[in-house]
């Protein structure tokens, strides 16, 4: 992809958005760190109904920890696979006591120390809370990057490597939000919104959706004859009388009976 176009895209997916952030509801480090955690395989609708429950009653690494994997669990019941993730939370809880005083560290390499922690999930945190230009690819950004021709890759990792290459500087930061925004309303797997998409002339994908087709012109009626008479005479048409019998409506002036013939009297 030529470079303009890249930064036209950013630039249009910029003004569309101008301050993007996640939708996983959080309010701490530590609160984004286990939601991001808890979002592996899931959607954040799913998340956020676990957090929304969770948070109020344990939003602390020691408070998470006191729970324990069996008290963890009924609250994060609405995310897939939650017998793993309450076990990587609670493991996590009491790595971040024991090894960073509570905290949530600031380095990949401890980030991803952590029990349930990838390299998807640590360039979130460093991009998010500690302001690091990275850019984490899920399978929203997968897809857009590779559709599109921003950074195509056969692997997550080729597609992050690519789009932090090529993504202009001023973008970069927030290049994650924009893109997996857009995979996840715009640029959907199945059938992908094409037609009212604000990339669309300079996307690369061969296979957009076409606009829908019109919808068939209704059949026409025939309309009874008081409303063609109102109409022509709103046109300044003129047209036959007709008489005001109760079957006007059949126009009988218009096609006059022909005479009757007589019968020659037979021989
Ligand atoms: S034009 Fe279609 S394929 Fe390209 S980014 Fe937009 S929605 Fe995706």
């Amino acid at each position: 992809m030529h470079p303009a176009t890249r930064r036209a895209i950013f630039r249009r997916l910029q003004a569309a958005n101008p301050s993007p952030t996640t939708e996983l509801l959080h309010t701490t480090p530590f609160e984004l760190l286990v939601a991001v955690m808890l979002s592996a395989h899931t959607t954040d609708r799913s998340v956020n109904a676990a957090t929304r429950n969770l948070f109020p009653v344990a939003s602390t690494p020691a408070a998470i920890a006191a729970l324990g994997v069996e008290g963890v669990k009924p609250y994060i019941k609405p995310v897939g696979l939650y017998n793993t993730k309450a076990k990587n939370l609670v493991g996590l809880a009491q790595q971040l006591l024991e090894r960073h005083g509570g905290e949530v560290p600031s380095t990949r390499e401890a980030l991803e120390a952590l029990p349930g922690v990838g390299r998807k999930t640590a360039n979130i945190i460093l991009n998010m809370v500690f302001g690091e230009v990275e850019i984490a690819v899920d399978t929203h950004i997968f897809r857009v990057a590779n559709r599109t021709g921003l950074a195509p890759g056969r692997t997550p990792r080729e597609v992050e490597q690519a789009l932090t290459a090529t993504t202009p500087a001023e973008f970069r930061r927030n290049a994650h939000h924009w893109l997996i925004l857009h995979g996840r309303y715009v640029c959907i797997a199945r059938l992908p919104k094409c037609p009212g998409c604000i990339i669309r002339d300079l996307c690369e994908y061969p296979h957009k959706t076409p606009p829908a087709k019109p919808a068939k012109a209704l059949r026409r009626l025939p309309l009874p004859s008081r409303v063609r008479r109102a109409r022509a005479r709103n046109s300044g048409v003129r047209l036959p009388q007709v008489s005001a019998s109760p079957s006007a409506d059949t126009d009988r002036s218009v096609s006059p009976r022909r005479p009757r013939r007589l019968r020659r009297p037979s021989r």
